[in-house]
């Protein structure tokens, strides 16, 4: 329904944007958190503080859980089981794929639905267009809150199986993270040859186009040939990017760098050579991480 009341649960910097983007839009919002004093931010905005989880839970039909992992998610609602029934559950925290299916199978065992979403943006871009949330979890359920849900972001609905979002959460950060360090070493390297952050950041960042350009070489859908097992060799084979590789790993030695990202990167090209596919597109290297090491 229409501006039907909302708790929160949870107001690091994720669960107060949260809070006001949805006060905002004229949702009456209770939250509670653990450490009070963090809601007084929140107050002042509209919101109504509850003294207990239940009296949390218990304003209405859908709880927004934002902490820190799925942990806490029990730590807070252990006490509250009783109130769960009817209840839509949204645990809008990060954690493993495996831990958000025995949320869903916990959740259930109270008589309550459940949705598992993955933020994909920083606290304060929270209510603005371009903010975007990864669901997971029964269709009907996201349907019944789509409304509510999409102040915080535009839902990207990815399926029943609760795992989905998180595991599209953490695959997202995989290659966040993974490109942070590259940007770091990098900027490190170039401050080894006397360029500043700022230059070395400047000429790194125009340069990060390059990665789509190498997914997307000659492909109308990239991914097409990856899917279809084949990886055609020509321009970059996993030979000409493994000798790239292994420079990245010298060039860092000689300036006395930390090795263990650049060997990392060296060895998912030296083991698709072992395995004698040096000829194949540098996608090949998926096998590798395929492998489990
Ligand atoms: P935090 O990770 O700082 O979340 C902390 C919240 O969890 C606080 O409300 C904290 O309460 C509570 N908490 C932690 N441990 C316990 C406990 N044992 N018992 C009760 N409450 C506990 O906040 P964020 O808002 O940054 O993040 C929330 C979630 O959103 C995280 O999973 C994060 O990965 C995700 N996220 C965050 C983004 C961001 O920009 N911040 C971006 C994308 C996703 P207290 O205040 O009392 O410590």
């Amino acid at each position: 329904p229409e501006n039907a009341p909302v708790a929160i649960i949870g107001l690091g910097p994720m669960g107060q944007s949260m809070t006001r983007a949805l006060l905002a839009a004229g949702h009456p919002v209770t939250v509670w958190n653990r450490t009070a004093r963090r809601a007084d931010g929140v107050i002042a905005d509209g919101a109504t503080l509850a003294s207990t989880p239940v009296e949390a839970v218990e304003v209405g039909e859908l709880v927004i859980l934002s902490l820190t992992d799925y942990q806490v998610m029990y730590d807070v609602l252990g006490g509250a089981t009783g109130s769960l029934a009817g209840r839509t559950l949204v645990n809008l925290s990060s954690d493993t794929p495996d831990r958000t299916r025995e949320a869903a199978s916990w959740a259930a065992g109270h008589c309550a639905d459940f949705l598992v979403g993955g933020v994909m943006v920083p606290a304060p871009m929270i209510g603005t267009g371009s903010a975007r949330v990864h669901y997971s979890g029964p269709r009907e359920v996201l349907a019944r809150h789509q409304r509510t849900l999409a102040l915080l972001g535009e839902p990207n609905y990815l399926g029943e199986a609760p795992g989905l979002a998180q595991m599209m959460y953490q695959a997202e950060l995989a290659v966040f993270l993974t490109a942070l360090s590259g940007l770091m070493h990098a900027t490190a390297m170039l401050g080894s040859a006397g360029l500043n952050a700022k230059e070395a950041l400047s000429e790194l960042l125009s340069f990060t186009d390059a990665i789509g350009a190498i997914v997307r070489a000659g492909e109308d859908v990239p991914g097409a040939a990856l899917d279809a097992g084949a990886h055609p060799g020509e321009p970059s084979t996993v030979t000409m990017m493994g000798a790239t590789a292994d420079h990245i790993v010298e060039t860092s030695a000689s300036v006395g760098l930390d090795l263990a990202l650049p060997r990392a990167v060296q060895s998912h090209y030296g083991r698709a050579i072992d395995a004698g596919r040096g000829g194949d597109n540098w996608t090949r290297i998926i096998d590798v991480m395929r492998r489990r090491g």
